[in-house]
């Protein structure tokens, strides 16, 4: 008998068996459990609960959108066109960047989280898992509060459900489309959600080496997805600005089967935006500038018109990383908070922390005040009247300088921020 043992777990050892090595102790998991924010109130009321009979996987989501929007759409959920509306309820649980988390829906009801999916040839995963949103999009990183938090809700849902490490999946993993015009048959890659999860950061072990429905034939491997999931290569994704359309960045390695969506905006390098729907008709699809800018989950496109210009301002759906990328906690990113304070993007610790309205120039620096004997004119030489030449008023106020029309009565105490090249 004995002899035995030390035969198996010499075995364990030598295949890396999965142990229970969780690192959390049970006052960790019960102190994170009380810490749940419940959010269940918030639940649009139109919204069906029905109970879930059976738990077999929980997939993690990347929500896409800043906190604030994301609570908003998964819990009353979100406009698809200018009718129709989905019912709310498409989480469990949402987690916050500061690793803060929320509970959307009864862990005992069905969310509808999955959509058109699949695994192991069974279909609608909906309806026999948690869903679990990461606020963020599936081409930043996930923060390291979120895989603390993330880790502990897992593993206390684990327990109840009695589930392995191989029932935790990535909608990206599950979700699956319809033939289009990229692809002929049924397919991966309608969702790149969670692309970016580690799992290890999550304590989490070994999975899946190979995707079931692909080697069964009922679906077509997407190359992207099963690089970073079943590849060899450990996969580190964040890809420099993998929102951004280049030649090996296509609009549907960004945006998967919401290429052509209403709320899938296209930014060009000119400036100019177009919804998916769109660019079928007025650009072709082929057509895509290389620097176009792809964003999803946006509700209007409107917001990113009125955003022309050095002087951005976030909102619910345009977040600071939207509008400076990786560049959001550089020194040179400068932000201007709605309580008139000013924040360098070096003092920021996350881009989701930043409240809604406030205003950032990327690529200066300063700031250069205004005196009896500084005029603007010393400060900046030529380049006072230039649009990119940004003006803050002790009113609050932020002005390019080509908008300005008498110098003379910009007030004493006005600060200016020059570009830094
Ligand atoms: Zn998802």
């Amino acid at each position: 008998m004995k002899l035995i043992t030390v035969i198996f777990l010499s075995l364990a050892f030598l295949l890396n068996f999965p142990t229970a090595s969780k690192a959390h102790t049970r006052e960790d998991l019960q102190a994170f459990q009380r810490s749940i924010i419940d959010y269940r109130w918030r639940l649009n009321p139109a919204f069906k609960k029905v109970k879930r009979e059976k738990t077999s996987y929980i997939i993690v989501h990347t929500s896409e959108l800043g906190l604030k929007k994301t609570l908003r759409v998964i819990s009353l959920g979100k406009r698809m066109d200018d009718r129709r509306s989905t019912q709310g309820g498409h989480t469990h649980y949402v987690i916050a960047r500061n690793g803060r988390t929320f509970r959307i829906l009864d862990k005992k009801y069905e969310a509808d989280h999955a959509g058109l999916s699949m695994w192991n040839g069974e279909a609608d995963i909906s309806k026999v898992s948690i869903g679990i949103e990461l606020v963020g999009y599936h081409y930043t990183p996930i923060t390291e509060h979120q895989y603390r938090s993330v880790g502990m809700l897992i593993d206390i849902l684990q327990g109840v459900y009695g589930l392995e490490d191989r029932a935790i999946l990535t909608h990206s993993q599950v979700a699956y489309g319809k033939p289009n015009r990229w692809i002929e048959k049924n397919h991966r890659g309608r969702k790149r959600c969670a692309k970016n999860f580690i799992r290890a950061k999550a304590g989490l072990g070994p999975t899946w080496v190979y995707d079931p429905d692909v080697r069964a034939g009922r679906l077509v491997a997407d190359l992207q997805l099963a690089e970073v999931f079943y590849g060899r290569k450990e996969f580190y994704a964040v890809v420099d600005e993998a929102n951004i359309i280049s030649k090996s960045n296509t609009a549907w390695s960004i945006a998967g089967g919401d290429y052509d969506s209403r709320t899938t905006v296209y930014k060009f390098p000119n400036g100019r935006t177009y919804t998916g729907d769109q660019i079928a008709a007025t650009v072709g699809w082929n057509r895509i500038p290389p620097q176009t800018l792809v964003l999803l989950s946006q509700e209007t496109s409107k917001e990113l018109i009125k955003n022309e210009g050095s002087i951005k301002t976030t909102s619910d759906g345009l977040s600071a990383w939207s509008f400076a990328g990786k560049a959001y906690n550089h020194k040179t990113t400068i932000y201007f908070l709605p309580s008139g304070r000013i924040k360098y993007g070096s003092m920021i610790s996350d881009w989701d922390d930043l409240p809604a309205s406030t205003r950032l120039i990327i690529g200066y620096r300063g700031p250069y005040e205004i005196r009896k004997d500084q005029t603007a004119y010393r400060i900046a030489g030529k380049k006072y009247k230039d649009g990119k030449t940004i003006y803050y008023l002790p009113s609050k106020k932020l002005l390019v300088g080509n908008k300005i029309k008498e110098f003379n009565q910009l007030p004493l105490g006005t600060l200016i921020f020059l570009p830094s090249r």
